[in-house]
């Protein structure tokens, strides 16, 4: 197949959407204050706060591990501790940023369900230690939609908003697939977000049609106290910001946000559709976001390589996971689906 094939590896395998490439072409004409200072930026920001329904502060960063490290380092004291799911990619695929960017905050990793945190998994590791010897926890961040795929039901949010209260935690979101859980959900972003107490949300954009650029919204506006220092401090003060922002009144305005995580769903439930009925493979996770993870063989995993596909195995021996995109083509599914069964015949 060729180079430039449409693969299921990540979605950000993609490319940029029509409705941010135009943003950033309009974006393009004339000069423009930098470093935020600029009209597309206040636009950008106007649209999420009309989209949350809520006057929440809001900052871009160039990714999601910079958005996020830099957002948990704005929760918590280097002393603090930060609780998160044992699958999160800040604990997994960051580097260690979250530690650095706090100067030294450790991550306590907590139990999942299907890749979910829960009021019992956080109070167990909130409440393990409670002496001076211990980084205090601080903060608990979850992941939406989650590193395996699955969602959180507002209520479900709800309930651990309501542990964070009762143990002194802020609590953060990883959003790097929040347009793909609002799609899932049919509900609104406030109400899987302040509405059910979260603080901060890190919203990616990447993924979902866009080059680069995640928002950082600050809910509990007295946590944003200096973020801007900080977000320059970390080389993430962009100079022409209307890069980043553009493309975000491109993708909010009419919706294209929502249209393309809705469109990245189908394809996965398409994909599991097609597969379910194959001797040999079983979902691992319910696919509720754009992600479909599948168990099989071995050999059937190195011979799909094989035929040139492309896709990520670091689930587990026999784990598989295959994520569609904004722009994921149907008839790529179905190949994909045809290859999966004959590999596996
Ligand atoms: C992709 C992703 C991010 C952001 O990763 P970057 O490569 O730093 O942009 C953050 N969280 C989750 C869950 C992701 O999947």
């Amino acid at each position: 197949m060729p180079d430039n094939a449409q693969q299921f590896a990540s979605d950000n395998y993609s490319g940029i959407c029509p409705e941010a490439w135009e943003a950033m072409a309009e974006a393009n004409q004339g000069h423009q204050r930098a470093y935020g200072d600029d009209e597309w930026t206040a636009r950008a920001a106007d649209h999420f706060r009309s989209l949350f329904e809520t006057d929440c502060d809001v900052f871009f960063a160039f990714n999601g591990t910079a958005a996020n490290s830099l957002a948990l380092s704005a929760l918590c004291q280097s002393y603090h501790s930060v609780i998160c799911s044992e699958t999160a990619h800040v604990e997994t695929d960051e580097c260690g940023a979250p530690e650095f960017f706090s100067n030294g905050s450790k991550l306590l990793t907590a139990r999942t369900e299907q890749g979910k945190l829960t009021p019992a998994s956080i109070r167990e590791i909130a409440l393990k230690r409670k002496d001076i010897h211990f980084p205090k926890p601080r903060v608990v961040t979850l992941t939406q939609a989650t590193e395996v795929g699955t969602v959180y039901r507002p209520e479900e949010i709800q309930a651990i908003s309501r542990t964070c209260d009762e143990l002194g935690l802020n609590l953060h979101m990883d959003g790097a697939r929040f347009s793909n859980a609002c799609a899932f959900l049919g509900c609104t972003p406030a109400e899987l977000t302040w509405k059910a107490g979260v603080d901060v949300l890190c919203f990616g954009g990447t993924k979902n049609g866009m080059a680069v650029g995640e928002a950082i919204l600050f809910f509990n506006r007295d946590l944003a106290e200096d973020f801007d220092y900080r977000c320059k401090q970390a080389g993430q003060l962009a100079s022409k910001m209307r890069y980043l922002s553009a493309p975000w009144v491109g993708i909010l305005q009419d919706d294209a946000w929502l249209r393309y995580a809705n469109h990245a769903n189908h394809c996965a439930q398409l994909l599991a559709k097609l597969v379910e009925d194959v001797p040999g493979v079983s979902l691992m996770f319910p696919v509720e976001a754009n992600g479909v993870f599948l168990q099989m063989s071995e050999p059937a995993i190195a011979a799909l390589t094989a035929r040139g596909w492309r896709f990520y195995t670091f689930i587990g021996a026999g784990g598989a996971r295959f994520m569609c995109s904004w722009d994921t083509d149907e008839a790529r599914v179905r190949q994909l689906a045809a290859d999966i069964r004959q590999v596996m015949s």
